[in-house]
C-alpha cells in the first residue's frame, strides 16, 4: 500500500504519517478535518482573545507538585493561588489519561482524569476560581440533546418534548433520553448513555464495554472499519482491498451503484433498526431525533430504517415523531454552551 499521505494535500496528513506510519492516517485526518470545520463554525470570531508574544504560558504535568496524600491537582490549585497568580497568563495542566506519550501530552481520552491526580471537581474548582467561569461537566450526548431542546429540532415543537430520545449515528453511537421532562441520568450518571450497548447479536463481537454484540460493537463508525471486511459481501464489492473501509466509502460505493455495498448497508440498517426499536420500547419517547455524521447520507438508509422501525413498534409507540437533526455536528457545542450561559446570566 502506498503512503496515504502522498495523495492527501491536507497539511496535517504527512506529519501524521510520520507519527503513526500508515495505520489509519486517512481516517485520523478525516476526523481532524471534521473537528476543525465543526469548531471553526461554532467559535464566535468577534470575541476572540488571541495569544500574543506578551503572553506567558506555564505547562505543568499533573504530578509536578506533590504534598503528601493531597491530590496533586488540589496542590497545584493552592500553589497557583499562593505563588503564581498574576504571573502567568495561561496555565496548562496535563491531568487526562490514558496518553500515547509524554505523560499526559498526547491524550487518548480527554474525559478521564488520572485517578491519582484528583478528579473533575478539582479541575472545575480551578476553572471557577481563576477563569471566573461557571463549570458544568456532562456527557457529549446529553449536551447534544440539550442543544436540540434549546436551539435545534425540539425547540420549535409545542408538545411531547418532555419525553424525547436522541440517537447519534457516527464514529460512536450516542444516546441521550429525556423522561417526563428530566434528562435520564440514573444512579451512576450513565443512565441512557449506555443504551448504545444494547445487545443486537448475542453471538456478535466483543465490545469495549465488556458486553458482546452491542450496537456500538457492530454498527458504530469505528466498528464498521473492523466488521466490514469480515462480511461476505465485502469481497465482491468495490471496497474489497481497502484496509480500513469506513462508512463514507460504503455510501460512496452505494451511490455509484455497487449492489454488494448496498447489500452491506442493508445489513447495517437491520442493526440500526433493532437498536432503535429497543430504545423506543425502553424509553417511550414522543419524539426521536436522529443525529450524528451518518445522517449526511440519511437519504441512503434512514427512510428504510424508519419504515422498518415503525413496523416493529408496539402499538402506541408507533405514533412517535421522528426528526433528522439539521446541523448534527453543532449540537454538542450548542448544548454544552447553554448551562454555562444560564449560570453566567445568574452571576451578572
Ligand atoms: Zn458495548
Amino acid at each position: 500500500m502506498s503512503d496515504p499521505s502522498e495523495s492527501d494535500v491536507r497539511p496535517w496528513a504527512q506529519p501524521l504519517s510520520r507519527l503513526y506510519a500508515d495505520e489509519g492516517i486517512a481516517d485520523v485526518a478525516d476526523r481532524i478535518d471534521n473537528l476543525l470545520s465543526n469548531y471553526r463554525r461554532a467559535i464566535d470570531q468577534s470575541n476572540q482573545k488571541a495569544l500574543s508574544e506578551s503572553d506567558v504560558l506555564l505547562i505543568t504535568y499533573g504530578d509536578t507538585l506533590i504534598d503528601g496524600e493531597t491530590p496533586p491537582l488540589q496542590v497545584l490549585h493552592r500553589f497557583h493561588g499562593d505563588y503564581l497568580n498574576g504571573i502567568f497568563d495561561l496555565v496548562r495542566n496535563l491531568p487526562f489519561h490514558p496518553d500515547s506519550s509524554d505523560d499526559g501530552s498526547a491524550v487518548i481520552d480527554y474525559y478521564t482524569v488520572r485517578e491519582d491526580l484528583g478528579d473533575w471537581n478539582d479541575i472545575a474548582a480551578v476553572v471557577r476560581e481563576y477563569a471566573n467561569l461557571p463549570v458544568e461537566v456532562d456527557n457529549d450526548s446529553r449536551a447534544a440533546l440539550l442543544g436540540k431542546e434549546a436551539y435545534g429540532v425540539l425547540s420549535s415543537l409545542t408538545s411531547g418534548t418532555e419525553n424525547a430520545l436522541m440517537v447519534a449515528l457516527g464514529t460512536g453511537i450516542g444516546v441521550a433520553a429525556r423522561l417526563n421532562g428530566e434528562r435520564v441520568r440514573g444512579a451512576h450518571q450513565t443512565g441512557g448513555l449506555l443504551s448504545c450497548h444494547i445487545t443486537i447479536d448475542i453471538n456478535g463481537p466483543m465490545c469495549i464495554c465488556r458486553n458482546r454484540g452491542c450496537a456500538e460493537a457492530l454498527v458504530s463508525g469505528y466498528a464498521l472499519v473492523k466488521v466490514t471486511s469480515e462480511r461476505a459481501w465485502y469481497a465482491k464489492s468495490s471496497l474489497a482491498g481497502e484496509e480500513r473501509p469506513n462508512f463514507r466509502m460504503l455510501t460512496d460505493a452505494v451511490r455509484k451503484g455497487d449492489r454488494y455495498a448496498r447489500q452491506g448497508l442493508d445489513e447495517f440498517c437491520d442493526a440500526w433498526t433493532a437498536l432503535l426499536v429497543s430504545l423506543i420500547h425502553a424509553f417511550g419517547p414522543a419524539h426521536v431525533v436522529i443525529s450524528g455524521g451518518f445522517t449526511r447520507s440519511a437519504d441512503l438508509f434512514l427512510p428504510g430504517v424508519l419504515d422498518a422501525v415503525r413496523d416493529r413498534l408496539w402499538g402506541p409507540e408507533s405514533t412517535l415523531d421522528v426528526h433528522i437533526a439539521k446541523e448534527p455536528e453543532l449540537s454538542e457545542v450548542r448544548g454544552g454552551n447553554l448551562p454555562i450561559r444560564r449560570a453566567m446570566n445568574e452571576q451578572s
